[in-house]
């Protein structure tokens, strides 16, 4: 089977009495409508990972990741569809969550192992696949070169050039695979990358080793207090985006994002005229595990 999806990511514009004062203009490409659960980056990153296992003539998908990871559930979603079978290994306690209830009725099968013992990857990979021939290695967040290769092809669908391109980073799998996009293309576009955890600056690192030598900037101060951390202002924020435009952005990635550049337009960071695009990396499956912070 050819593994593929058609991407259906429009771009939209966002309007608000802020960008029009600074005289700003915010796009976002919507990702998170590739596909409900193979959504947003997960999607770009899974392509070429995929394709390879088909090379490779493996059938089963074994990766890894928390109990809300849009990754576990990306991978389950993607395996159904494409006729693997996958085993997801999920760090910490059994528990439920809505992620983990669709990636268990996608036919992933699901092993919890403790924080310590997660750490090792391989380890455990070869621990539980070791006497299985078709069990294929992804890794946590579907990270690395391949799943680069797949975000760096988002530049191509761009229709015209923005002044700035804003993502979240986790991995920064993402960030470095549209950086190399904007760079093969020699757009003049600068990169932005907002980590949403505590401490990112080997994050930094990993990115400048994917990219060599590329520039890009790094705006580490809206972690919220480290990863899924939040506080009332980031929910306020979230809420009042969601309901103001009707696009859905989620308090771990692309709520802290937009607070970011929110907070940037706010403090004249940009240029008068400069058009911007916010890449909405999908996921937003995640915010129902986190329905309780809200106060509504
Ligand atoms: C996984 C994820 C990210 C992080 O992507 P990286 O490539 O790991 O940096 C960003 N946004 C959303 C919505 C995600 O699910």
């Amino acid at each position: 089977m050819m593994i593929d999806l058609p991407i259906n990511s429009p771009l939209e514009e966002i309007f608000n009495p802020l960008f029009k004062l600074k005289e700003i203009e915010l796009f976002i490409k919507r990702d998170d409508m590739i596909h409900p659960f193979i959504s947003g980056n997960k999607w770009r990153k899974l392509k070429y990972i995929l394709q390879e296992a088909v090379a490779l003539q493996k059938q089963h998908l074994v990766t890894f990741g928390g109990a809300h990871s849009n990754h576990l559930l990306a991978t389950a979603c993607a395996a159904a569809k494409f006729g693997f079978s996958s085993t997801g290994i999920v760090r910490g306690e059994p528990v439920d969550s809505p992620t983990i209830f669709l990636s268990k009725l996608f036919g992933m099968q699901l092993i919890f192992e403790d924080r310590e013992s997660y750490l090792d990857k391989n380890g455990l990979f070869k621990k539980h696949f070791i006497n299985n021939p078709n069990a294929y290695f992804i890794d946590e967040g579907g990270s690395g070169s391949l799943g680069a290769k797949g975000c760096s092809e988002l530049i191509d669908e761009l229709p015209e050039v923005f002044d700035h391109i804003f993502c979240a980073a986790g991995t920064g799998t993402t960030a470095a695979g549209i950086l190399s996009g904007i760079s093969s293309k020699s757009l003049n576009s600068k990169m932005h990358v907002v980590p949403v955890l505590k401490g990112a600056d080997f994050l930094k690192q990993d990115i400048e080793n994917l990219v060599k030598g590329l520039f890009f900037e790094f705006h580490s101060a809206y972690h919220f207090g480290g990863y899924a951390k939040t506080n009332d202002e980031l929910l306020r924020f979230i809420k009042d985006f969601t309901n103001s435009t009707g696009i859905l952005i989620d308090p771990v990635y692309t709520g802290k994002l937009l607070f970011a550049i929110y907070d940037l337009i706010s403090k004249d960071y940009f240029a008068r005229g400069s058009r911007i695009l916010m890449v909405h990396t999908g996921g937003t499956t995640g915010i129902l595990g986190m329905a309780d912070r809200f106060k509504l």
